[in-house]
């Protein structure tokens, strides 16, 4: 009897240890659906061209528009608008702790114009949110970029407060709420820093990112985004989860779930 189950238990071991090595339902990353033989990046092909198409958009719109920099940055440019394929990568990104996602997004990232930048320096995150999330996405789309251009990731800014999440707040409401919120290294020193975050919105953090940089001595600083919301409303969660839906821990990947090509790198 003991015996029996002894060998059911071992039996079940087994079978989900197989399922975790050779994982039958491999998901794509934006639409759910299970992933082919010819995915690239845990992306099914249907997905994989509207991703092409955004980034297509995205690349006419930033030759077209020549919005206002915050003061001290050259230029900021972005993969994506914050629409559709994108937008679903960047919210599993943030808050589901999906890591894979951010490789479809670092991929398209690396294609972008840069400057003669040195050193790639992530947008922070409050320590409490990447306690959360159990990382910062913007340094993870960092390591694939600098993985892919080779060049070092510093982790030379942080924040000082833990100000309220800036979702949802008006231009105006950003730069108040961030005002000093950032500190950078003196790693930063005579270097000419190439900034990454994952969603440029009113441009209030990267302002604050640039004020804290230059006041430790960067030489200048250009900036990379995955992806670039029009307004502040669009960069409002579609799943619907709240600050307090992080808390219950519902944002964490979800076990039984796999998607396409996780741990992998550029
Ligand atoms: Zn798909």
């Amino acid at each position: 009897m003991r015996h029996t189950m002894m060998q059911r238990t071992i039996g079940r071991l087994l079978e989900a240890l197989d399922e975790l090595l050779f994982p039958e339902d491999v998901l794509c990353l934006c639409c759910d659906h299970a992933l082919g033989e010819d995915a690239q990046d845990g992306i099914c092909p249907a997905c994989a061209r509207s991703l092409e198409q955004l980034a297509q958009a995205q690349e006419a719109r930033e030759t077209e528009e020549r919005e206002a920099l915050p003061e001290g940055l050259s230029y900021v440019h972005a993969a994506f608008p914050y629409e559709g394929q994108a937008r679903t990568l960047i919210h599993r990104l943030k808050y589901e702790s999906v890591r894979a996602a951010a490789v479809p997004l670092a991929r398209q990232m690396v294609f972008l114009p840069s400057g003669e930048e040195e050193i790639i320096v992530p947008v922070p995150t409050d320590r409490r949110r990447k306690r959360k999330r159990g990382f910062n996405q913007a340094t993870l789309l960092s390591q694939h970029i600098g993985r892919e251009l080779g060049m070092e990731v510093c982790t030379a800014l942080e924040r000082v407060d833990s100000r309220r999440p800036q979702t949802g707040l008006t231009a105006a409401q950003r730069r108040k709420n961030l005002a000093g919120c950032m500190a950078a290294s003196g790693a930063v020193n005579g270097k000419r820093v190439l900034l990454v975050d994952d969603v440029y919105t009113t441009g209030a953090t990267a302002q604050e990112a640039v004020r804290a940089l230059r006041a430790a001595g960067a030489a200048s600083v250009g900036m990379f985004a995955a992806a670039r919301a029009g307004s502040p409303d669009e960069e409002q969660d579609p799943f619907g989860l709240t600050e307090k839906a992080q808390n219950d821990g519902k944002n964490q990947e979800k076990p039984d779930r796999i998607y396409g090509n996780w741990g992998k790198t550029l």
